[in-house]
């Protein structure tokens, strides 16, 4: 089913797999409260147009695990046959039930976890199991422990990392290189709104051979022209499940977005697709992990890939207005 030549795949790191250049990710549209044939359109278009890489998480829904027993009813219905054309993640970190076991970083809350992911799923393994957040309380060689463990039973082909510092991903990789895990990825947060990895992370991700995959590169919405004329009722900032608040859509930031939308009209881009362009001209990022709510949205994102490139005028502009000036 997939069309593999409209899709860019980038090696993640030093490691032998490629990612697609866009991943969906399943955060928001997938859960119990949302209509499930949306969410099946979605995925089954991502695939089509060379979407390889799906990414979830224990908590993801609301309810939390319905996300992934939505794509888990797609997989059986949808893609049965296919599994073996499909990087699927999941990730344990945030608080998933009550009581001491079920948040944080400890080996037993981290397996337990898993086994309820591949449940939901059905999935006898994920690709990619990851740490969502590091754990202060955990010490982090308990935490590495787990993902090597996991990976050791069959249930998951590589470990990763999200969220880390700099500093917590060096200390991680040492632990997971002595083990002898296969460590892939790291996925932070990455946007033109959120710079932090420019600060010392991505410089660790190109020393570790680790990959790297972005989330929310459109700032949750934001990076596109969609709130330019006030907040619509089918955007995430207006749904009462989205995470997005509508106090995010300050005159300040419209006026930022405004002469960013400028810039990539002039790219003959969207605004998405310049700010999906914009994180992936890192060569250490491997794929910007997108959501979204409708088909459209998601051919948008994909056509990002045909122009990547950048001026050395556009970037500066870019900055100038990223700073305020
Ligand atoms: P984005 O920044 O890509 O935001 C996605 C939202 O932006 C969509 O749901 C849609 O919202 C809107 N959108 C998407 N494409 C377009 C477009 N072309 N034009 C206009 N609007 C568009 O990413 P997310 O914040 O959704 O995060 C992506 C994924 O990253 C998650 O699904 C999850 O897998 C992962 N993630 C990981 C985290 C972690 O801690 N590791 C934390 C958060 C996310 P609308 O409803 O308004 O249409």
């Amino acid at each position: 089913m997939p069309q593999y030549d409209k899709m860019t795949y980038r090696r993640c790191g030093k490691s032998g797999l490629a990612l697609p250049g866009i991943s969906l990710g399943l955060w928001h549209n997938f859960g119990g409260v949302d209509r499930f044939e949306n969410g099946r359109d979605l995925v089954i278009r991502a695939f089509e147009l060379g979407i390889t890489h799906f990414d979830l998480a224990n908590n993801y829904g609301p309810p939390p695990g319905s996300a992934e027993e939505t794509f888990g009813r797609i997989l059986k219905e949808d893609l049965h046959g296919y599994r073996d054309q499909l990087i699927i993640s999941t990730k344990a970190g945030y608080e998933m039930w009550p009581g001491p076991y079920g948040d944080g970083g400890s080996r037993k809350y981290l397996l337990a976890s898993l086994d309820q992911s591949l449940a939901r799923l059905g999935l006898e393994y994920v690709d990619v199991f990851y740490h969502h957040r590091p754990d202060s309380e955990t010490p982090i060689e308990e935490s590495m422990m787990a993902l090597d463990q996991a990976v050791r039973m069959g249930k998951a082909l590589y470990v990763g990392l999200s969220n880390y510092s700099a500093e917590a991903t060096k200390r991680a990789v040492e632990i997971l290189q002595s083990l002898g895990t296969p460590y892939l990825l790291h996925q932070p947060q990455y946007s033109m709104f959120d710079r932090w990895i420019e600060d010392g992370l991505l410089d660790t991700l190109s020393e570790t051979g680790m990959g790297c995959i972005v989330f929310s590169p459109l700032a949750q919405g934001l990076l596109s022209d969609k709130y330019l004329s006030g907040i619509p009722d089918s955007s995430r900032a207006a749904n009462k499940h989205g995470f997005l608040q509508r106090d995010a859509v300050t005159s300040e930031r419209m006026r930022q977005v405004e002469n960013l939308n400028g810039i990539a009209l002039n790219r003959g881009q969207t605004l998405a697709q310049m700010a999906l362009a914009w994180v992936l001209r890192h060569p250490q990022v491997t794929s910007a992990l997108v959501g979204a709510s409708s088909v459209r949205q998601i051919e948008e994102n994909v056509a990002a890939l045909d122009t990547l490139n950048f001026s050395s005028d556009e970037l500066g502009s870019i900055d100038q207005i990223l700073q305020g000036n």
